[in-house]
């Protein structure tokens, strides 16, 4: 008889792929799968159809959540709120039914922090998929700290200063997510640390060789289990978990492109341009000469309805380039015709270049990308930074730099040899099919 896994994932790209990698991984291991999902970015349910779908909540109370002023900070403390008698009533409801097949556990995303506190009350044991890197586990058990100690809010001329407790990041490096306040966020992410020092345990996409140091450091602190099982979309059976329909035409036109020459650019399923900055992103593509995939988000120009491109620009580039509103991003990068990838620094967008040993150009937003960039162009030397105020004269630079010189070759030999300890992680014998087998005992547990 098998045990049926109850999971929540976030209602963001970023959040829900990983936890469906999770739910796929965990089914080829004979549990039943049931996923709790929402109004708001709704998975579409019938492409699982060996899993059972749970709305929590209905189109009333999220198309409150729409009309949220205020970021995504607001949101996500509205929902954690919100949320809570709705997950009860689900839970306690999905509890109370006849079933042969017994609860293992509940996986939760970190973010749904107080959706802890009910599966304690309801005893349900309870694993945290930590959908960001290890590294970011410290950053928000640390942050209130640095808060604490007066190092945050930092002053400007401390911003390259080396934040101690948290090696090697610098001030910089910390998270910030658009206006939210330092204070808000120190609450936030002391919330989230309280309840995972409740749970029972957390899972991390990420591999034991690139953040052994982390976890550690982690569990030195609050000492639960660690499963470490990424890169997950390599060791997992699912392989297509988008919300938005992807422009697939483009693998067909990378198929007629020399090996290592195509720029892959895309910023994610969040991240906001200006208006200004699209126009030298127009150019900095276009001057470099390099062919490129740029993925323009509908929406995703601050203030702009409409994506604008500057006047020429489409027929500039219409030998050179590939214009997409939503890609098929792993394919892409796994395509031999990819050489270089400009990024937001997303970790999923992170650990898939790291996969295929695709190097990066890093242009970080918000929340963990400054961190996972620091990482990436200091640390792990597998990618550039572009820096400051974006300029097409920096934009070709950048690409030039890791597309056509000395330096780009290094970064290329080094991600290389990176691909292949992913590679060798999630193999017969690696940690993350180590992890994955610990992980299952540790289910069977409970
Ligand atoms: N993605 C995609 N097609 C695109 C852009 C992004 O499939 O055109 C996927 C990408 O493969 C990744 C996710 O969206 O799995 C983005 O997650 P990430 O953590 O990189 O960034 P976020 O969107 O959370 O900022």
């Amino acid at each position: 008889m098998g045990k049926r896994v109850l999971l929540f994932p976030l209602p963001y790209q970023g959040h829900i792929t990983p936890m469906l990698e999770v739910a796929a991984l965990l089914h080829s291991h004979g549990f039943s799968i049931t996923i709790f999902h929402t109004t708001y970015n709704t998975i579409d349910s019938t492409k699982y159809p060996s899993y059972r779908f749970i709305l929590v909540d209905d189109e009333e109370i999220s198309s409150q959540f729409r009309s949220l002023v205020g970021g995504m900070v607001d949101r996500l403390i509205a929902w954690n709120n919100s949320c809570e008698h709705l997950f009860y009533d689900c839970l306690t409801s999905v509890l109370s039914e006849k079933n042969d097949e017994p609860i293992a556990c509940l996986i939760r995303d970190t973010y749904w922090y107080n959706l802890q506190y009910i599966a304690k009350k309801l005893r349900v044991p309870t694993l945290v998929l930590r959908t960001n890197n290890a590294a970011t586990l410290n950053v928000h058990m640390t942050y209130p700290q640095l808060v604490q100690k007066g190092d945050i809010p930092v002053q400007e001329s401390e911003l390259d200063m080396p934040v101690i407790e948290l090696a090697p990041l610098r001030m910089r490096d910390l998270p910030c997510v658009g206006d939210c306040s330092y204070e808000v966020l120190s609450k936030l992410f002391t919330d989230f640390t309280n309840a995972i020092r409740a749970s029972n345990g957390v899972i991390v996409n990420t591999f034991d060789v690139i953040e052994s140091t982390e976890v550690e450091k982690f569990q030195k602190a609050i000492p639960i289990p660690v499963f470490c099982i990424g890169p997950l979309h390599k060791f997992t059976p699912l392989t297509r978990s988008s919300l938005l329909d992807e422009d697939r035409s483009c693998l067909e036109w990378l198929d007629t492109q020399t090996v290592g020459s195509v720029l892959y650019v895309s910023f994610g399923s969040l991240a906001c341009i200006k208006f200004e900055e699209l126009i030298e992103i127009a150019w900095g593509l276009a001057n470099s000469g390099q062919p490129f995939i740029w993925v323009v988000r509908p929406g995703s120009i601050l203030v702009k309805d409409e994506v604008d491109f500057p006047d020429g620009f489409i027929k500039a580039i219409s030998s050179q380039g590939k214009i997409v509103s939503w890609a098929p991003q792993k394919e892409i990068l796994a395509h031999p015709a990819v050489g270089s990838f400009w990024t937001h620094n997303g970790w999923n967008s992170t650990i898939e270049a790291i996969s295929e040993g695709v190097p990066m150009i890093c242009w970080p937003h918000f929340s963990d990308q400054m961190g996972n960039a620091r990482y990436i162009v200091d640390v792990w030397n597998i990618g550039i930074r572009l820096e400051g105020k974006l300029e097409r004269g920096k934009i070709e630079r950048a690409i030039k730099r890791l597309m056509k010189e000395d330096e780009g070759a290094e970064i290329r030999q080094r991600m290389r040899e990176m691909k292949h300890k992913a590679s060798v992680s999630i193999n017969s014998g690696g940690s993350s099919f180590i992890n994955f087998g610990k992980l299952l005992n540790f289910m069977s547990s409970f």
